[in-house]
């Protein structure tokens, strides 16, 4: 009999979320059992509950988890009850891209982030006596408490706002590392950014940060691009503007240092690279649907120097990055309260709703707001 926690499940593909109780197992060897304070609610939980994984349901899905270290199994000595936590993607730390020190692309990442169970096939949860799919990002942090991995914990402050923090684990971690750490912008090159939900508008304020002489922001809703210029974006750019690419290029006198699609189609990536200068990167953050995931380039542009990188993660590893977003939100350079909403955890549908309504940018739930356990 495992520990009864309140989790919130999807039971059939497209479903919508369940809160019942389920039972969690003692954590294993290197694993850490966490009290979730808060989740963040990323696009990749919505394409997951749409079937994307192909894995069997009920499964507990989330992976923007924050909360504190309840107990730890075997062989983990980094981290102690009473810890706060920021959950991010699993790595192994040992294989070949791990030890290159590019985690995002681990060799052991799909099956302990993308296959709903532990790296060794094993399931965290009961529910009604049958295991189910909650090793989602090894946290599956849509409950009340998980079991997380000593690799895929960061320890911060036990007096950091966890609500805010929870989200640093995937989406902001996405948009501020490609800016930072893939492309490592310096002061005074430029950025346009593709898509300014929770992904880009990190982006643009990463940019910021790294003192980007313009930093260029289209999108479809004209509320989002306010915020865009709120954050930092120096030039704005409805996306259904006629000849947008143009124009992006007269303004930018040739175009961008660096492109960002964080939307996921391919006739945005073909923006993004076209707007992209010679000796330029033009990186993909979107994820495409299967039914369109091809695209058309140019390649006498591409001959110029140009470059074309797909980015995972921000090809951030997070027991860094985490802890330098958290110094930046500290000084007030990553505003992340501008862009997140709360939710109580009995609200999770509701969340969701707002999130493909595109009214919420950020959503976050709090996992204990009525309930102790
Ligand atoms: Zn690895
Ligand atoms: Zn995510």
């Amino acid at each position: 009999m495992g520990l009864p926690v309140r989790a919130a499940l999807v039971q059939a593909v497209g479903g919508p979320f369940i809160l019942d109780e389920v039972e969690l197992d003692r954590p294993g060897a290197g694993e850490l059992r966490v009290r979730v304070t808060a989740s963040g609610i990323c696009h990749t939980d919505l394409t997951y509950r749409a079937g994307a994984g192909r894995f069997p349901f009920p499964a507990v899905l989330g992976h923007e988890g924050a909360g504190v270290v309840e107990a730890v199994g075997e062989g983990v000595t980094d981290f102690e009850p009473g810890d706060a936590v920021v959950l991010s993607y699993y790595s192994c730390r040992a294989c070949g891209t791990c030890e290159r020190g590019h985690p995002a692309y681990c060799e052991r990442g799909y099956a302990g982030n993308f296959s709903g169970a532990r790296p060794d096939g094993s399931f965290p949860m009961r529910w009604r006596g049958a295991p189910i799919r909650s090793g989602f990002f090894h946290q599956s942090s849509f409950a009340t408490q998980v079991l997380a991995h000593r690799h895929n914990a960061v320890k911060v402050d036990r007096a950091a706002p966890l609500e805010l923090l929870a989200p640093l684990g995937c989406g902001f971690q996405t948009g501020a590392g490609a800016v930072l750490e893939a492309f490592r912008l310096q002061s005074g090159q430029t950025l346009a950014v593709f898509g300014v939900g929770a992904v880009g508008l990190a982006a643009v304020m990463a940019a910021r940060v790294a003192g980007a002489a313009s930093i260029l922001a289209v999108d479809l809703d004209a509320g989002r691009l306010e915020l865009a210029r709120e954050l930092g974006a120096t030039d704005t750019f409805l996306a259904t503007e006629p000849e947008l690419t143009k124009t992006m290029l007269k303004r930018t006198r040739g175009g961008v240092d660096f492109a960002l699609e964080c939307v996921g189609l391919p006739q945005v990536l073909r923006q993004a690279f076209d707007v992209t200068r010679p000796l330029g990167t033009c990186g993909l953050l979107g994820l495409p649907s299967p039914e369109a995931s091809e695209v058309t380039l140019s390649m006498t542009r591409l001959l110029y120097g140009k470059r074309l990188v797909g980015i995972i993660e921000g090809d951030a590893d997070p027991k860094t990055f985490i802890p330098r977003m958290v110094a930046l939100h500290a000084e007030g350079r990553f505003p992340l309260e501008k862009l997140s909403r709360s939710y109580d955890f009995e609200a999770i549908n509701d969340a969701v709703h707002d999130m493909e309504a595109r009214t919420a940018i950020k959503p976050v739930l709090r996992m204990h707001g009525g309930s102790t356990r």
